[in-house]
């Protein structure tokens, strides 16, 4: 294990051992190459696991390089970590809030950082045997342990070693991006790869960048018990989300005492001796803010260097990554990219969606699209935000013509009996033939409740299905529910409505209810007379 990975593997306790031992085995040998590979792929984060393993049960030659720890962001320094931390924060948030359900917890809610670190250790361990190198070699993919780097369009070098390929998928990430901030290197700051590594609470902590990465983090260490300033360049966190939804966000940090500065971004960080000194231009001119730790949360970059693609014939933007058409494929027609690589949807889901699409487009020639996906993603703060399809900005940017249905929260039994209002689900449809064209929702449980609208998204389905749809009361998914019922009342109109209600007085008019009544009476007795009739029959 080399420096960087003991640096993002801290404290090497018993669980980041087994991390280690399964997701990057420090007494590994790589396997003798077995001539031409059907697949070769480069980076054994979520993309490339899912790759590799699809195209070995498939009966593939496979061969699998990854230079760091199976498992990639999602497993290492990503997801998991950051949802164990976050489930801790707001187990502490619940427990300060305890009064608003008439339970009274005597004395202080202490938060003991250490072990919620630890269990993240002890989670994040026991998840790795998923991705561990031995479980690869065993479903018969061949696992390279080394950095990979391109010979030519059709083979890859890794620890002086040579593959061949039919087909190959980089599938390599990304990683932070560092601002370059007069005085941050020199300072210390932390990344993703580090920030899971600590075992003290940062007292004071800066966070550069409101994105979704900076806004959780920040979220999860204000509660945990940190000083958090939150830096942003733009006006609102959150910019590329649905505004109202990125409103409720900003509202809440502010109450649980997160202090933003927003329009402006470090200008320089000066070591003290009692901490991170950071200038920026404040609204009274040049100001400071001391912490102890700053975090980086400002954007990701390909992780498209070192790997020689030129000598691949693979084109690749150093902003956007590697470059590839519809069906993931590069310039290269041997080689695909899956993943952060080469999305500009930087989720794991998406990284194994992608993975798939260039396993069937590579060995079977298939013509799946990246087009053809219904994109969901979550940004796991509390509340959460879940988004899928179009935004109404895009809509509009894309000259579609949408018409959206809100469903306030606060008008949803489940939600108002939680004490859980924050919120709402929005849906977003094409005018005319009412088909789902996006959606956001914000509750605690958004999350769980965005698939819903994604299947309904990716079948082309309208709105009206949904509201057909039996959601289980009371349920906060009812939301989604209401907000269809809000469509289909509005498909009514003026004039249908007063259709209906011309009907409906002619059905109330004595003449008509008698003449029903006549009808009713009419029918009972022809049907009394069949029945006779047919029994004769008998
Ligand atoms: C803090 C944080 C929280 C996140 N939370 C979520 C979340 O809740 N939900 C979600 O959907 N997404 C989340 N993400 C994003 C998610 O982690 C990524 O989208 C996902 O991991 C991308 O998978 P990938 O396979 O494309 O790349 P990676 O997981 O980055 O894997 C790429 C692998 O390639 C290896 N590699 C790179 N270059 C070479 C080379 N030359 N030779 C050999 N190997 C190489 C790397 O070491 C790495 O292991 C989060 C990310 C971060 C940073």
């Amino acid at each position: 294990l080399n420096e960087i990975l003991i640096r993002g593997l801290l404290p090497l306790d018993e669980y980041n051992q087994t991390l280690a031992g399964n997701t990057h085995p420090p007494d590994w040998t790589n396997p003798r190459p077995r001539g031409r590979y059907n697949l070769v792929v480069v980076g054994a984060g979520t993309a490339g696991l899912v790759a590799a393993s699809g195209a070995a049960q498939l009966g593939a030659r496979v061969a699998l390089i990854e230079k760091s720890l199976l498992g990639g962001d999602c497993l290492n320094w990503g997801c998991v970590p950051s949802k164990a931390i976050i489930r801790c924060a707001r187990a502490a948030d619940d427990t300060r809030n305890l009064a608003q359900f008439g339970i009274r917890a005597t004395g202080e809610t202490i938060v003991d950082f250490a072990a919620v670190m630890e269990r993240m250790r002890r989670l994040r361990s026991a998840i790795s045997f998923h991705d561990s190198a031995k479980r690869f070699a065993d479903m018969g993919v061949d696992v390279f342990l080394g950095e990979a780097r391109f010979n030519s369009p059709q083979s890859i070098q890794v620890g002086g070693t040579e593959l061949i390929f039919s087909k190959a998928l980089i599938a390599t990430g990304a990683k932070a991006v560092v601002p370059g901030i007069d005085g941050l290197a020199e300072a210390g700051y932390q990344t993703n790869e580090t920030i899971f590594s600590l075992t003290d609470l940062p007292a004071r902590l800066a966070v550069i960048g409101g994105g979704p990465l900076g806004c959780e983090l920040a979220q999860a260490f204000r509660r945990l018990g940190s000083e958090v300033v939150i830096f942003h360049r733009p006006a609102h966190l959150l910019e590329r989300e649905d505004e109202d939804a990125a409103r409720i966000i900003q509202a809440r940090f502010v109450e649980e005492g997160i202090r933003l500065l927003l329009n402006t971004s470090p200008r320089k960080v000066a070591r003290t001796g009692g901490g991170k000194l950071i200038h920026y231009a404040g609204e009274s001119g040049e100001e400071t803010i001391l912490v102890d730790k700053i975090l980086v949360g400002a954007g990701r970059a390909p992780n498209v260097d070192g790997l020689d693609l030129e000598s691949a014939g693979v084109e690749y933007d150093v902003r956007s990554g590697v470059k590839v058409d519809d069906h993931l494929r590069t310039a290269n027609p041997r080689i695909y990219a899956a993943g952060d690589v080469c999305l500009p949807y930087k989720f794991t889901h998406m990284a194994e969606a992608t993975a798939k699409i260039a396993l069937r487009n590579s060995l079977f020639s298939g013509r799946a699209r990246l087009s053809d996906l219904a994109i969901p993603w979550v940004t796991y703060t509390d509340p959460e935000i879940a988004h899928v399809g179009m935004s109404e900005r895009e809509a509009e940017e894309k000259g579609i013509a949408v018409d959206t249905f809100v469903k306030p929260l606060a008008q949803v039994d489940r939600a108002v009996l939680d004490g859980e209002t924050e919120g709402f689900a929005k849906i977003h449809v094409r005018r005319g033939s009412g088909r789902i064209a996006g959606a956001t929702i914000v509750s605690r449980h958004a999350g769980e409740m965005i698939t819903e609208i994604t299947l309904a998204l990716a079948r082309g389905l309208a709105l009206n299905t949904l509201s057909d749809i039996i959601h289980p009361y009371p349920t906060q998914a009812e939301a989604i529910k209401g907000a269809a019922d809000l469509y289909n009342r509005s498909r009514l109109g003026p004039r249908l409505q007063k259709i209906l209600s011309f009907w409906m007085a002619l059905k109330r008019s004595a003449a008509v209810f008698a003449l029903g009544e006549y009808m009713n009476r009419a029918k009972a007795a022809l049907k009394k007379s069949l029945r006779g009739w047919k029994k004769r029959g008998d």
